[in-house]
């Protein structure tokens, strides 16, 4: 089905977006203007990720504006202004400072989405040292891997996540200094402290050290979806693609609440759950609890949530129910709606605009790329299915890999190749933890080979087609699973898709659906037989499932992506490999 465009113009928009129009946007875009609506840390003292997202808006008029809005599982409301945000990151910063650790220094956070979380994350920013997060979900083996590998100095984490998961494993860490527990109130032992003690004790005065905009900032590890999850490097310069992305595409305003619902444990967490609106001085919602469908047009409603950043998987499960969120709830605060992680079905889109009353903007960009690359903007025409357009100041192309080694532009539109970028945005990784090999492995003629497959229409949008692990080779034809999910999406009784393709020793691979059923819908024959058909009608036989399997759950990543390498390895009878990532079923 070929769906029709989303046209959006000026004129429908509430606030003038920032970015009006695209080709002047991207003719007059330097990352030196960028540049100049930061700050700087005083004293031309260079460039710190922190002191753009709170110093500067508390030493001036939006001092008292509320920073952070934290919602607690439980109902319990807390609040902090940038001021406060200010003097709790300060004294977090002198804590590492009095406990000696300094620039470089990792500190790792394994906790839900607490407060002490946000602060521990400005305050060692501040300290110039590395701050990785962790996902509180993970079992200890993969906390202690990643504890492990990124070299962890100090761990913030809770009494029970440290229990749980980490003090068994202790002595295999020598290099873990302490551990501060942000829910105890005494020390345990010499290296098992209390921060709220420690926090106690410490000043609110915090003056924050030259920064390098090189200096590295930022450690996270990329979800596990292909393969084993990579650690990758980010410096302070990153600032200003937070700052950049969170004008153009997020499109922050003064007066706008957003929230993200990432957790911090993955990279959009951190990016746009914690820095990316700060930058911009707005008020920014965390949610502490997980996914509820009601719970979340609760907090859209009550919090009048203005910008809202979600990800395809929490909008396929909102799709799935039966709430008609504009009846029975007041959403009339929202005004723009991103998505980002995975490909956003262009059902998903319209799905948006039907139920919300506004089209679900999709977002390109990895942990590698640190910010997001290719967009949806507000006042730009949405294509659905189609990830949108490079940011200003962003060159995305569509590159044909020669023999495996060099790399050539493909100028024609709508042909499949690698997505690449040019490498140079400031929020580019420098670089994989302790692999520097697979690092360099990454460009190719001056390119940045992303591992996604996409292609560029006539216009400029891209569209996703796949992962590069992913493509199915089926008789001649190279088939994303993309394509062949969005259209299997299209029929009234599915809710998910995974699509992968099995060995064949005919047609190379035949292309297999794994579906899950939307409430009321029966897996059967005769269900079966209908879907394979309605594949054969939308994509022809050449392209549409062969077989079809019925799931009760499909296999999610704990960020919640569809893990189509594990539909493959269990359909195969192969190695499961790295499941630290791996979701419990929902
Ligand atoms: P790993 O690299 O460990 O296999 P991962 O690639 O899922 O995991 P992330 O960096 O969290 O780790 O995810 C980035 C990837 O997610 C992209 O390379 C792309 O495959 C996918 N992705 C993100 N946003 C979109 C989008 N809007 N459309 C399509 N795919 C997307
Ligand atoms: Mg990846």
């Amino acid at each position: 089905m070929n769906w029709e465009p989303i046209r959006k113009s000026r004129e429908d928009q509430v606030v003038p977006p920032h970015l009006l129009d695209y080709a002047e946007a991207c003719a007059t875009f330097s990352w030196e203007s960028i540049r100049r609506e930061l700050s700087g840390l005083p004293g031309g003292k260079g460039l710190n990720i922190a002191y753009e997202a709170v110093d500067r808006h508390a030493d001036g008029a939006r001092r008292d504006h509320l920073a952070i809005r934290w919602l607690g599982r439980e109902g319990l409301v807390r609040d902090f202004t940038y001021g406060d945000l200010k003097a709790l990151s300060n004294r977090f910063a002198n804590v590492l400072r009095w406990l000696g650790v300094g620039a470089g220094d990792r500190v790792f956070a394994l906790a839900g989405r607490i407060p002490e979380l946000y602060i521990a994350a400005l305050g060692t920013l501040k300290n110039r040292s590395v701050f990785a997060p962790l996902f509180s979900a993970f079992g200890p083996e993969p906390v202690a891997q990643r504890l492990m590998r990124g070299d962890a100095g100090i761990l913030v984490t809770t009494k029970r996540l440290y229990t749980q998961k980490v003090a068994h494993l202790r002595e295999r860490l020598p290099q873990l200094r302490y551990v501060l527990l942000t829910d105890a109130p005494d020390d345990a032992d010499d290296g098992l402290l209390s921060l709220p003690r420690l926090m106690e004790a410490a000043s609110e005065v915090f003056i924050i050290p030259p920064t390098d905009p090189e200096d590295m900032a930022l450690l996270h590890f990329t979800s596990g979806t292909t393969g084993m999850p990579k650690g990758a490097i980010h410096v302070h310069n990153a600032v200003l693609m937070h700052y950049a992305t969170a004008k153009y595409v997020l499109d922050l305003h003064p007066d706008d609440i957003f929230w993200c619902t990432a957790d911090p444990g993955w990279v959009t967490g951190t990016s746009y759950g914690i820095i990316a609106p700060l930058t911009h001085g707005v008020t920014n919602i965390v949610d502490e609890a997980d996914f509820d469908a009601d719970r979340w047009y609760r907090i859209l409603e009550s919090q009048k949530v203005t910008v809202w950043y979600t990800a395809p998987t929490a909008i396929r499960r909102l799709m799935r129910l039966e709430i008609e969120p504009r009846k029975q709830y007041d959403l009339s605060s929202l005004r723009l709606v991103h998505s980002v992680g995975e490909p956003l079905n262009p059902e998903g889109v319209v799905w948006g605009q039907e139920a919300l009353g506004l089209p679900i903007h999709d977002n390109w960009w990895q942990t590698e790329t640190g910010g997001i690359m290719i967009a949806n903007y507000a006042a730009m025409d949405i294509r659905p299915g189609s990830m949108g357009r490079p940011l200003p100041g962003i060159e995305a192309a569509i590159v044909r890999r020669i023999d495996g080694t060099g790399a050539q532009v493909v100028t024609a539109p709508n042909v499949e190749g690698d997505l690449a970028l040019k490498p140079g945005w400031p929020s580019m990784f420098r670089g994989y933890l302790h692999d520097e090999e697979r690092y360099r492995s990454c460009f190719v003629d001056g390119w940045y080979i992303t591992g996604d497959l996409a292609m560029r229409d006539e216009d400029g949008y891209f569209w996703f087609v796949g992962r590069a692990d992913d493509i199915i080779k089926t008789a001649g034809h190279m088939v994303g699973p993309f394509e062949v999910e969005s259209a299997m999406m299209e029929h009234p009784a599915v809710a998910e898709v995974g699509v992968i393709g099995k060995p064949d020793p005919i047609i190379g691979e035949l292309v297999k659906a794994f579906v899950t059923l939307k409430p009321g819908f029966e897996p059967g024959e005769k269900l079966r037989m209908e879907l394979l058909g309605f594949g054969r009608t939308r994509l022809g036989s050449a392209v549409a499932p062969k077989e079809i399997e019925f799931e009760e759950h499909l296999p999610h990543t704990r960020s919640g992506k569809i893990m189509r390498r594990l539909l493959k390895a269990r359909e195969l009878g192969l190695p499961e490999g790295d499941l630290s990532t791996l979701e419990e079923t929902r």
